[in-house]
């Protein structure tokens, strides 16, 4: 077992809030209705009927209580957790850091989020996950969690310390960027699992049938000339690696799954009882490689978007729970890397800021889920990884989110709180908009539209 605390960082002050006749959805906790809801010393200190609670700042420890009035229409949910984001620190530092990524966190009502490895220099070692953790404590707005590396420098060939990493506060491991490629090497990796614990979030990615392409190999690939990865290239690692999963009693992740035959994958390992869970992005639920046609490169990313065919089978997948959770794999570039040709462009969206709105505009407000299961898919990841799910009830630390369902917006308009702009979704028309975040008991997001709903 890890011995560090898993998550690190969030804003320090304890929220005191009382948020008067809001709609309560939370499905595990079997709430939905209206409610006033009191938040003291950032714990849910009172939930009771809608229009029952007074304004009662002078027993507030802060001496001051922020009344938010929800007039019955806006919305209060457990705050969503992202299994799946690139920080980009250290390194990068000119796509994003830990206060611009978990600023854009909190911006799309996360209240938590996991970090990838893949940074420069990778995260591999016991003294850099201690320094970053420490970099989070003081510049995190959201706790981070951090997934060290499964391979010394991703490279696939010697496993890195695990058990050490562990006692450091991993969570778990993933080369996310790119496959375990040697069988053997996951096989190994598995076995020191079954001693120090942490899930394995694995990158699905065959390199001798992705083979530097820089989109979905099919009808687009074929008219714009463009070099095609083949859904096969993950769909088979998956096969693969859910087998070696279930040989040696392990638990894997898969990360961003993008095509129907994955999620079949998915299925059949779960069917069997080996230990799998799953994610889909916000992009491969509601893009196809016919985005591509544009070649605009915030539609490059790995993988790739595919078809609709394949779109409709993560939905489905989500919808049954072969797929556990939704992630945005955010994954900021700068300006200047992206406004190059298609194929020379880097992979990646950024995702946090847009992606209740885009699933809520896109699935929900059609029909095509309902708003609870939405809401449910978004806070999952926290268990997957073996961390509390943030749950309305009562004497809980508050992670909640503030949404107005019905505010229309453009993504984009107002810029980004992340570093890059690089989104898929920038300039589309969304609808429902995140007006507060509170993260381990604290305001971590306000929204400006906040002060016009006011008290
Ligand atoms: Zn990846
Ligand atoms: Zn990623």
């Amino acid at each position: 077992m890890s011995a560090a605390e898993p998550l690190v960082g969030g804003r320090r002050t304890p929220a005191d809030l009382l948020l008067r006749d809001v709609r309560v959805l939370d499905p595990r906790a079997r709430i939905d209705a209206r409610h006033d809801v009191r938040v003291r010393g950032g714990q849910i200190a009172e939930l009771a009927e809608a229009g029952s609670l007074q304004s009662a700042p002078a027993q507030a420890p802060s001496g001051e209580e922020e009344l938010i009035d929800g007039a019955g229409r806006l919305l209060l949910v457990p705050a969503f957790f992202d299994p799946h984001v690139h920080l980009r620190t250290p390194g990068q530092e000119h796509k994003e850091d830990l206060g611009s990524g978990t600023r854009a966190a909190a911006a799309g009502g996360f209240g938590a989020v996991i970090a990838m490895p893949n940074t420069d220099p990778v995260l591999d070692s016991a003294p850099l996950l201690r320094s970053l953790r420490d970099a989070a404590a003081r510049e995190a707005c959201v706790p981070v969690g951090f997934l060290p590396a499964i391979t010394r420098g991703l490279a696939g060939e010697q496993l890195s310390e695990m058990a050490e990493l562990r006692q450091e506060g991993a969570l778990g491991f993933t080369d996310d960027g790119k496959p375990v490629r040697s069988a053997g090497m996951l096989r190994k990796a598995l076995q020191y699992q079954r001693l120090c614990g942490g899930v394995l979030a694995l990158h699905e990615e065959d390199p001798t049938l992705s083979r530097g392409g820089s989109m979905h190999e099919g009808a687009v690939s074929a008219a714009l000339g463009l070099a095609g990865i083949p859904t096969i290239a993950e769909s088979t690692m998956v096969a693969r690696d859910a087998a070696l999963a279930g040989y040696e009693h392990g638990r894997v992740h898969f990360q961003h799954l993008s095509c129907a035959a994955s999620v079949h994958a998915v299925a059949d390992a779960k069917a069997r009882g080996w230990r799998v869970s799953a994610e889909v992005c916000p992009h491969h639920l509601l893009l196809t490689e016919e985005h591509v046609r544009g070649m605009d490169t915030s539609m490059k990313m790995h993988p790739p978007l595919t078809t609709d065919a394949d779109r409709m089978a993560l939905i489905e997948g989500l919808r049954a729970g072969t797929i556990d959770c939704v992630a945005t794999d955010h994954a900021p570039h700068a300006r200047n890397e992206k406004e190059v040709p298609f194929e020379q462009a880097p992979m990646g969206t950024i995702g946090l800021e847009t992606a209740f709105a885009a699933l809520h505009t896109s699935l929900v407000v059609t029909g095509i889920l309902e708003l609870s299961l939405l809401v449910e898919r978004m806070t999952a990841g926290a268990a997957l990884f073996d961390l509390l799910t943030p749950i309305v009830t009562l004497d809980t630390q508050a992670n909640l989110t503030l949404v107005d369902l019905d505010a229309t917006w453009l993504a984009g308009e107002d810029g980004w709180e992340s570093r890059s702009e690089n989104c898929c979704f920038a300039g589309r028309q969304l609808q429902g908009r995140v007006l507060m975040t509170v993260a381990a008991g604290a305001v971590a997001h306000r929204d400006r539209a906040l002060s016009l709903v006011g008290a």
